[in-house]
């Protein structure tokens, strides 16, 4: 549908090209744009304050200079923001925010301040550990301070009405994005991986009015479509934190003979699965979203009881009746690979054909995915293919 494609164009546009959004926006509005790091920092408190907050993205361009300031064993997003520090292509933010959730990007951030010493970085580290009493009113105490150093910084008051009514924008727009989402699931709507990827990553990096605007007219489109693909294999993209997978890389799944119809990608499901309460105070509501978000998608990087991500995957793959699992990982994403093994064993007793596939910030090897991609639908049509005989 040509409205659609030309909605997918424009954010897609804006997906790949994040700052030059961003300083356009700066120039017509006149006021701060705020980085953000994944993946638990709450955007909500910088659009309150009058601000854009940007989440800062993995930037394609091989490291170079940032090769001095960080090991090799470092996870390509980690690496590719020094980088992008060390050859100055951040300088449309005017200070950066961020809710810690590995070393990795810990160690990034240590190098960004160490290169941009003029670009105030702001760490609230939120407790990892999400059944201690103490959790939620320490949490609580870590929004208020982001509120606080956000005010300083932007020289605004964030009243409760103001933050209320940011978290009903966002909350719109996770909403529209998991309505793609579903039409997608049940199959009424063909929309590839990249281009979900660049729907989130859009909204990741656009003022969130323009982006629900733009989004509006996309699901008008995508409603009235009746796609069908049945002889494609159905499949759920699981893992890949903090930056999108390459859209290259997604194309190459698909163009094997599968559809991706879930995933709990960072850029993707995960970042939109959840909203804030609309109800009560805002703060205590940014505290909630922090416990919610990993109850309903429960994440690598934090510890919590009642919950884990292979539970969660398996009954997602019943919503979505995706038969196979692949799993993206960023080479050397600790958090996902001390998890991988729980995720395995958990497919393996579930008879749940899954391939894992790392990626690397630079380089792709296409065919020798392509052969193991081929091979594994392979693997998922034949028993198929037995039981239909
Ligand atoms: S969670 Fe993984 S991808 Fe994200 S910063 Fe840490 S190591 Fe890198």
């Amino acid at each position: 549908m040509p409205e659609a494609q030309d909605a997918i164009t424009s954010l897609t546009r804006i997906a790949e090209d994040p700052h030059a959004y961003a300083t356009s926006w700066k120039e017509k509005h006149q006021r701060k744009v705020i980085g953000t790091f994944p993946m638990n920092f709450p955007s909500e408190l910088v659009h309150a304050a009058g601000a854009l907050p940007v989440v800062v993205q993995d930037d394609r361009a091989p490291i170079t200079l940032g090769r001095t300031l960080m090991y090799e064993f470092y996870c390509g997003y980690a690496r590719s923001l020094t980088d992008q520090a060390a050859t100055r292509k951040l300088g449309v933010f005017d200070a950066f925010f961020l809710v810690d959730h590995c070393v990795a990007l810990l160690g990034a951030v240590d190098a960004m301040r160490f290169e941009l010493p003029e670009q105030p970085v702001f760490l609230a580290q939120y407790t990892a550990s999400m059944d201690e009493e103490w959790t939620p009113p320490e949490v609580r105490k870590k929004v208020e301070s982001l509120q606080t150093q956000l005010e300083e910084l932007c020289g605004a008051t964030i009243s409760q009405e103001a933050l209320a009514h940011s978290i009903r924008l966002f909350n719109r727009n996770r909403q529209l994005l998991r309505e793609v989402y579903d039409l997608r699931r049940s199959g009424r709507t063909r929309i590839t991986s990249a281009q979900m990827q660049m729907l989130v990553k859009s909204s990741m990096v656009m003022d969130i009015e323009e982006h629900t605007a733009i989004l509006s007219g996309l699901l008008r489109s995508l409603q009235e479509e009746r796609a069908t693909s049945p002889n494609l294999v159905r499949l759920h993209l699981s893992g890949h934190f903090c930056h999108g997978p390459r859209p290259e890389l997604l194309d190459i799944i698909e163009s094997c003979g599968a559809v991706v119809v879930d995933d709990d990608l960072y850029t993707g499901f995960r970042y939109i699965s959840t909203d804030v309460p609309e109800t009560g105070d805002p703060v205590d509501a940014l505290t909630r979203w922090y416990f919610d978000r990993n109850t309903n998608v429960p994440c690598a990087t934090r510890a919590q009881k009642n919950v884990d991500w292979e539970s969660y995957l398996l009954q997602s793959l019943k919503h979505s009746g995706a038969a196979g699992v692949v799993i993206l990982m960023a080479k050397f994403c600790e958090p996902h690979m001390l998890y991988y093994p729980e995720l395995r064993k958990a497919l393996l007793r579930s008879q749940v054909p899954h391939l894992l596939i790392e990626t690397e910030h630079e380089g792709l090897p296409a065919e020798s995915i392509r052969v193991r991609m081929e091979a594994f639908l392979e693997q998922i049509r034949r028993p198929a293919a037995t039981a239909a005989a």
